[in-house]
């Protein structure tokens, strides 16, 4: 491995899951702002393509890796981010263990390593901790419903541990972390076969498909445009003083599903209709964030609206990537067992 140290003006970044749709505008963001950048991933759900302008950028450097295994980096590290982890209910529900022993064991070999080199920590958890809420909008404070047994759980309950690695390492005098709690999410470099919302929803308008609505379409959530939740994960890792605790990160605007669709549908001018399919086992009813901890402790807030951030991911998609074949998504994979999945 080539060390890439010499280069760095202000430190090295590691972002683990560097090659999916958040990470790679990471790596952007980060090289734009003059850090190196390691990016370790799997391509379980990132694509080369998303990373594919930095391969020869000279503060840029790609290690194929699962984190489910330890990982051994040459150079010190100064921030470590961990983004890996596959975020949509389809695939991080086709092999659920791995899922699992990606957030616990892949965030303690992380955590070893920001460890070693007194790296800052952190971790991008989800709205999942919350689970099915009670409380409406969201606070940090909500401990949440989450069911440990369903087919959501792998996800869920695997972040929810990944937090309590994160507290119990600093408590431990060994890290400095900071947790993201990411509320939905999207823009450019969302893989047409996805599986989440808004990338079906608009694949599927721009194709002449009907829009798959599950349930009612009467369920919620707050989008967050891509650019606007860079900028506070930034301003988490960087900022002086550590928050202490967990920090929602999402746009507190909230849709129906049968609304977002509707926004797609004046959008982009399709002729496409709704269709109604089952609702998922355990699907959150609604989901909103209270972002007040992040509006005091950071001074962020998100600036981009929904009509704005959706105009632009219907280009991005209109750009050709909606004329790709649909794949379907990914088949339950047989269950592995804890050795298979940390071997893997
Ligand atoms: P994504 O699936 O596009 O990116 C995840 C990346 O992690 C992919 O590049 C994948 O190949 C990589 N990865 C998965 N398992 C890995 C492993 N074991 N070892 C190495 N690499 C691995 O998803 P995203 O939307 O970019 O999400 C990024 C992170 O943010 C995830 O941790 C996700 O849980 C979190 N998050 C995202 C959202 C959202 O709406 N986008 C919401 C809440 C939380
Ligand atoms: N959803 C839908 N049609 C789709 C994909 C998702 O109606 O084609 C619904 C899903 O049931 C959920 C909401 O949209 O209520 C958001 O789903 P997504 O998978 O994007 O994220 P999450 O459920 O993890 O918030």
């Amino acid at each position: 491995m080539n060390a890439i140290t010499h280069l760095n003006p202000l430190g090295t970044a590691l972002v683990a899951g560097g090659a999916g749709f958040v990470g790679s505008h990471l790596c952007d963001r980060l090289l734009d702002r003059g850090y190196s950048v390691i990016c370790v991933d799997s391509f379980l759900t990132g694509s080369r393509e998303n990373i594919a302008p930095l391969t020869n950028h000279p503060r840029f450097r790609l290690i194929e890796h699962d984190i489910c295994a330890p990982l051994d980096i040459d150079e010190r590290l100064d921030l470590v981010f961990n983004l890996a982890c596959a975020a949509s209910p389809p695939h991080y529900q086709a092999d659920p263990i791995h899922t699992m022993m990606t957030s616990v064991v892949g965030t303690g070999h992380l955590l070893t390593l920001a460890a070693r080199d007194g790296a800052r920590f952190l971790q991008a958890s989800t709205s999942e901790v919350y689970g099915d809420p009670e409380q409406h909008p969201q606070r940090e404070d909500y401990v949440g419903h989450v069911n440990c047994t369903g087919p959501r759980a792998c996800y869920d309950e695997g972040k929810r541990a990944a937090e309590s690695l994160c507290f119990d390492t600093m408590r431990a005098g060994e890290v400095d972390a900071r947790v993201a709690r990411i509320f939905n999410t999207y823009g450019p470099r969302m893989r047409p076969d996805d599986g989440r919302i808004i990338s079906n929803l608009v694949v599927q308008a721009l194709s002449g498909k009907p829009l798959t609505i599950y349930g009612t379409g009467e369920q919620t959530r707050s989008f967050c445009y891509v650019s606007d939740l860079i900028e506070g994960l930034l301003a988490l890792m960087l900022a002086d003083k550590n928050p202490g605790g967990p920090v929602n990160l999402g746009n507190p605007g909230e849709f129906t599903i049968n609304q977002l669709a509707d926004l797609v549908i004046r959008q982009t001018g399709s002729k496409s209709r709704k269709v109604h399919m089952p609702l998922p086992k355990d699907d959150p009813q609604r989901r909103r964030p209270d972002i007040t901890r992040a509006k005091t402790l950071l001074g962020w807030e998100p600036r981009v609206p929904l009509a704005k951030g959706l105009a632009q991911t219907i280009a991005h998609f209109s750009l050709g990537v909606a004329a790709r074949p649909e794949r379907k998504a990914p088949r339950r994979r047989r269950s592995a067992t804890r050795a298979e999945a940390t071997a893997r």
